[in-house]
């Protein structure tokens, strides 16, 4: 038999953000690479699980918690972050308020999540460029100072889906 040097590792991801500005897309997109223009919306919370083969013979498989961004699922969200290695904090590139929940959704993080929990931030639906209403710049910016990975991404294009989850995945804590 051949030795194999590949070890396995799980973590937990939590998916963030204002309802419609795309998380169950994307995780559609990073799961199935599949889009639908007419999806139904998330009530309460999904699971799915993806695996992803890194470099140096390593596998990380990614349970994803895919929340509900309406209002009245609020209060079930710490369920799901509470211990998360890992959280995407969504926005829509073309509406500015839902930047400002995500900034809401990253202080809570902060405050009440693991400590090392590792935050990326996703401006997505970047192929709507005609509508774009926050700059790159501006969401960089403010990803930078609030220590957080970044990215705009289309779950519609597959731009940047890959390389977001990609990015979290090399972040997590390989144990020896
Ligand atoms: P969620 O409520 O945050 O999970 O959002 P959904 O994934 O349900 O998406 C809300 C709507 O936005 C749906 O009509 C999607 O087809 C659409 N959508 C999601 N991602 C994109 C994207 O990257 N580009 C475009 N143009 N539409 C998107």
């Amino acid at each position: 038999s051949v030795a194999s040097n590949n070890k396995v590792f799980q973590f937990k991801l939590v998916l963030l953000g204002e309802s419609a500005v795309g998380k169950s897309s994307l995780v559609l997109r990073f799961v199935k690479d599949q889009f639908d223009d007419y999806r139904e919306s998330t009530i309460g919370a999904a699971f799915l699980t993806q695996t992803l083969h890194l470099a140096d013979d390593t596998t990380v498989k990614l349970e994803i918690w895919d929340t509900a961004g309406q209002e009245r699922y609020r209060s079930l969200a710490p369920m799901y972050y509470r211990n998360a290695n890992c959280a995407v904090v969504v926005y829509d590139i073309t509406q500015p308020a839902s930047l400002e929940k995500a900034k809401v959704w990253i202080e809570e993080l902060h405050k009440q999540a693991d400590p090392n929990i590792v935050i990326a931030l996703a401006g997505n639906k970047a192929d709507l460029e005609a509508r774009r209403a926050i700059s790159t710049e501006e969401a960089r910016e403010f990803a930078e100072e609030a220590g957080l990975l970044f990215f705009e991404t289309s779950a519609k294009s597959a731009e940047n889906v890959l390389e977001l989850f990609t990015a979290l995945a090399q972040k997590m804590p390989f144990e020896q």
